[in-house]
């Protein structure tokens, strides 16, 4: 049986075992690339689907590869962006952020670093000067004051663009005395792979500890990969030993990373950690305006403070929704003010939405928590329901705009006041807790595919 023949057997089997919409969504893109010493390689075409089609069915797979072929042991799952996907049906507002995105910098590949995340562009604000005023400690004195320095928070917060800049910064304030590497845990975890496969692992070692200093982002990545974090854990070592300078983001506090070895956890806690948190109005305003400098364009302080208003948990969300904006400032010149602005924001808000139907949300929500659609519009009260529960109504009213008694109503003949309820609730959740928001990410991702 080749490989592609034993996935394609794998696959008719998991269809069997798990949902229709969730087959579709995470696995119909996955593919088998190797299968070595009783290792099945499965790759898959994204962060999201990888790291939920691990957590999620992870078992099942290796179950069934093993009934299949007794050889296989374990499974290691990969990001593979090359994947043929469908290619998605084009949005014009797509097309325009293209057009829009001049002076594109480009990665340095030795260092790894994007010399478009500096400190100059970088606003700072209350959500995020402990994270900031501690990385410029660290560009005066690398390796010796908080390290390891570890930061986390929710996504499209900054903290890629924070590390990135460190390390831009101790380059130019050292003049290149120091040696800087920025990875991502993907990329961490491709080298060792790569390294095991072809027996170079010392290479691997000796590339990694010859560094000053080292910047991995999104360090939750790497929970559960046994053999990565054992390299990650020895190259740790060698390089605080030596004082060496190690920052790291993450999604979630060490502690809250799950399957991450307690020693990772341990050596984490021992340094600096800091969070980022959500940026509020004054700074989203002063973000704006930086980000239009950099595109040289200008907008009204009126219209700055309509997107402002809007957009108020994601800095990329809000990138996004300018150059849209600057679109149509260059295109419909003539109608445009703030609410025409307004208006443009609703829409750009609802497109995402089109199409949609409260079903759709709902059945979307239950899929995620896996519950069946009488338990999240039923009556139960256990634990495990109301909290999906609550998402969905918060959904109904965010992403398609519903009335809270409509809202009530679909979820099972409420009275509106637990739909209002509801959408606090979640509402403050998502502003206290990034882990909270990131899984609403992953539940809009299934909303909106679904
Ligand atoms: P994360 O890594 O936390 O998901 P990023 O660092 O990728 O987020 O930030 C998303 C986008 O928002 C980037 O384009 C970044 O430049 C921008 N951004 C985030 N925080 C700030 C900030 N404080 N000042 C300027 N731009 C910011
Ligand atoms: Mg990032």
């Amino acid at each position: 049986m080749t490989i592609d023949e034993l996935w394609q057997k794998a696959l008719g089997e998991l269809e069997l075992q798990i949902s229709r919409p969730n087959f579709l969504t995470w696995l119909k893109n996955s593919r088998l690339v190797d299968s070595k010493e009783g290792d099945a390689i499965i790759a898959l075409p994204n962060h999201f689907a990888k790291e939920w089609v691990e957590a999620k069915y992870g078992k099942i797979i290796l179950g069934i590869l093993r009934t299949e072929d007794s050889c296989i042991r374990k499974t290691t799952y990969i990001v593979d962006g090359a994947i043929t996907r469908k290619p998605e049906p084009q949005r014009e507002p797509e097309k325009i952020e293209k057009q829009l995105v001049f002076n594109e910098l480009k990665s340095d590949p030795e260092s790894g670093l994007n010399p478009k995340y500096n400190i100059k562009s970088f606003v700072v604000g209350s959500h995020n000067e402990l994270a900031y005023a501690a990385s410029m400690s660290i560009v005066d004195a690398v390796g010796q004051k908080y390290n390891p320095f570890f930061i986390y928070g929710g996504t499209g917060l900054g903290k890629t663009h924070l590390i990135q800049a460190i390390g831009n910064e101790i380059h130019l304030k050292h003049k290149g005395k120091y040696k800087v590497k920025y990875v991502s845990s993907e990329k961490f975890t491709n080298d060792v792979i790569w390294a095991i496969r072809n027996k170079r692992v010392d290479d691997i070692k000796q590339a990694y500890r010859n560094i000053d200093v080292l910047i991995v982002d999104d360090i939750q990545f790497i929970g559960g990969k046994e053999k990565t974090e054992e390299e990650f854990f020895h190259t740790f070592n060698a390089l605080h030993e030596n004082n060496k300078q190690i920052i790291i983001s993450s999604d979630r506090p060490p502690r809250a990373i799950p399957i991450l070895e307690d020693r990772l956890k341990s050596r984490f806690e021992g340094g600096m950690i800091v969070d980022i948190s959500f940026p509020d109005y004054e700074t989203r305003v002063a973000i704006i305006k930086v980000k239009l400098q950099e595109r040289q364009e200008n907008l009204e302080d009126e219209i700055v403070g309509v997107i402002a208003q809007k957009i108020q948990r994601n800095i990329r969300e809000l990138e996004g929704i300018l150059n849209k904006v600057v679109f149509h400032k260059t295109h419909h010149a003539h109608l445009f003010n703030s609410p025409y602005v307004e208006k443009l924001m609703e829409d750009i808000v609802q497109q995402t939405a089109q199409n949609l139907t409260p079903a759709q949300v709902i059945k979307a929500v239950a899929e995620f928590y896996e519950i069946s659609m009488v338990e999240i519009t039923g009556r139960g009260r256990k634990k495990e329901i109301v909290e999906p529960r609550q998402v969905a109504m918060f959904l109904l009213r965010e992403m398609l705009n519903m009335s809270y008694p409509f809202i009530a109503e679909k979820m099972g003949k409420r009275d509106h006041t637990t739909a209002i309820y509801a959408y606090d609730k979640i509402n403050h959740a998502l502003n206290e807790n990034p882990s909270f928001s990131q899984k609403m990410v992953m539940i809009k991702e299934l909303v909106n595919k679904s």
